[in-house]
């Protein structure tokens, strides 16, 4: 953890310090190394949350990029379940930035626990995901949107970070850091769970991601932008599954397919 208690203050681990987990209120002991980020550590290395995740420098630099005490937020649930949230914004959305595979059970669980959930996914912990990202974009993907743009990509399963993340019903941002420039850093969202045979993504400047947070704005984007913009990617593609059912193809209006039926049967004539 990057904090632990000290008289009851978030202190940072400094070499031989001692402080208390805000969450289960053992003794913890600073961890400072070569090696991995400074950290708190329980004794015998084991987390009180099963959820804990060894932070990297990624974890560190996205936490950074919020005040002090939305970070590492105890979050409790109504049967009393309690979890560390990475950051925890003052509208309430948990930010889980999240490195290592994720089994599909635990991360339904944590869509469940946190109600205002948005993922943070490292997309370059394993050397073949971005590849296989740019890959998608490319060859199996069309704009449905231009303003935003807004990508639909075919066969998201052949692609291992779509495949995992497609249907969670949590907001999902995968990061690639490509550069260390954060104004020229780019996300990619993920719209939640429209189909199974399809992904629809869209890039999001991380500058504006952390802005709209930090000013207690992004809720306002979720809610005018984000939510009404999934609604009528899933009407289209309602419509488009309709017509692919019934034979017509779509792009041609019923009036036009009238004038092609009527002129196929003049010709025959
Ligand atoms: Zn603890």
């Amino acid at each position: 953890m990057k904090f632990a208690l000290i008289n009851g203050d978030k202190a940072e681990a400094t070499k031989g310090a001692k402080g208390f987990c805000p969450s289960c209120g053992a003794e913890l002991i600073a961890k400072c190394g070569e090696v991995k980020v400074n950290h708190w550590a329980h004794k015998g290395g084991r987390s009180c949350d099963p959820w804990w995740e060894n932070e990297t420098n990624w974890h560190r630099s996205w936490k950074g990029n919020f005040p002090v005490d939305w970070q590492e937020v105890i979050h409790c649930d109504g049967s009393g379940e309690k979890h560390i949230a990475d950051v925890k914004t003052q509208t309430g959305y948990v930010l889980e930035f999240q490195h290592s595979y994720l089994n599909p059970e635990e991360r339904r669980s944590r869509n469940a626990f946190y109600s205002k959930l948005v993922w943070i996914v490292d997309g370059t912990r394993r050397k073949t995901d971005k590849l296989q990202f740019e890959k998608a974009i490319k060859e199996e993907s069309v704009a449905v949107f231009k303003e935003p743009l807004i990508l639909r990509v075919h066969f998201p399963e052949e692609c291992r970070l779509l495949k995992e993340w497609h249907d969670s019903n949590a907001l999902v941002f995968f990061d690639f850091q490509e550069t260390k420039e954060i104004n020229q850093s780019k996300l990619w969202f993920l719209f939640p769970e429209i189909a199974t045979s399809e992904a629809y993504i869209s890039p999001f400047s991380k500058q504006i991601f952390i802005e709209m947070h930090n000013e207690n704005k992004f809720e306002e984007m979720v809610i005018n932008i984000i939510l009404p913009i999934r609604k009528e990617l899933m009407n289209a593609m309602q419509i488009r599954r309709k017509n692919i059912e019934y034979g017509h193809p779509s792009s041609v209006s019923g009036f036009e397919r009238y004038k092609a039926n009527k002129q196929r049967g003049r010709g025959r004539l």
